[in-house]
This record gives C-alpha cells, sequence and structure tokens, in this order.
C-alpha cells in the first residue's frame, strides 16, 4: 500500500515537472519580451550579425535544447548572444562571463550601461 502511494506520488511530480518545463519553455526570456535578440555567428570567417523574434527563439529552444539559433548565413548553430551597442547598433559580443568590453569594438562608443544578454 505504502509503495503505490510512493508511485502516485512520483507520478504527480514528474507531471508537475513537465508541466513547468512546459510553462517555462513557452514563457518569453525575462527582460527580453517582444524585443528581438541579436545573435553573432561565431564560425570562422561568418561573423554574421542576425535578429531574432521571441518567437522565433521559442520555437527554436525546442528543437535546439542548449538555444543557440542556427545562423542564417552559414546554417551552423555556432551562434551566440550578443549585446547591442546602442551607438552604432551592431553586435557586441561578450567577453569572459558575460562580461562586456570597455568600449564597442565596431565604433569605439563606451559600453557601461548596457545590460548583458541572458544566455539562451
Ligand atoms: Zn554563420
Ligand atoms: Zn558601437
Amino acid at each position: 500500500m505504502k509503495k503505490a502511494i510512493q508511485v502516485v506520488l512520483s507520478v504527480c511530480l514528474l507531471a508537475a515537472a513537465g508541466y513547468f518545463v512546459h510553462q517555462y519553455l513557452n514563457a518569453p526570456v525575462p527582460g527580453d519580451e517582444g524585443k528581438d535578440a541579436l545573435w553573432l555567428c561565431t564560425s570562422a570567417g561568418c561573423e554574421r550579425e542576425f535578429r531574432t523574434p521571441p518567437a522565433a527563439m521559442v520555437a527554436n529552444l525546442k528543437t535546439n535544447p542548449d538555444g543557440a539559433m542556427p545562423c542564417p548565413a552559414c546554417g551552423k548553430s555556432l551562434t551566440i548572444r550578443a549585446a547591442e551597442c546602442t551607438a552604432c547598433m551592431r553586435a557586441v559580443r561578450t567577453i569572459g562571463h558575460g562580461q562586456l568590453p570597455d568600449a564597442c569594438p565596431h565604433c569605439k562608443a563606451s559600453m557601461h550601461g548596457i545590460s548583458v544578454p541572458t544566455p539562451g
């Protein structure tokens, strides 16, 4: 009898976990609601910058668990989320642990005060 209760409980927990994962995958990335995400392809020789609407990212998460968007230019999933320079609007690659360089590598504008995109 005790065993049966344990089985019922674990099934309930699994169902709840599945529900939360489903909710998570369908929820917009916090802070990114309604905003296109900026991506940078890290493939050598490609380095394409591209933007994806939140809906495309959610759809992509279902087929790509790591969340990387395939590059529209080379088709590889060697892409990372990049911050956008508020001065020149180009993609700025993060360095190290989600840190931004002091200045934009494209236009040399100060990068202070620009938020780092959340991974995925
Ligand atoms: Zn590419
Ligand atoms: Zn810039």
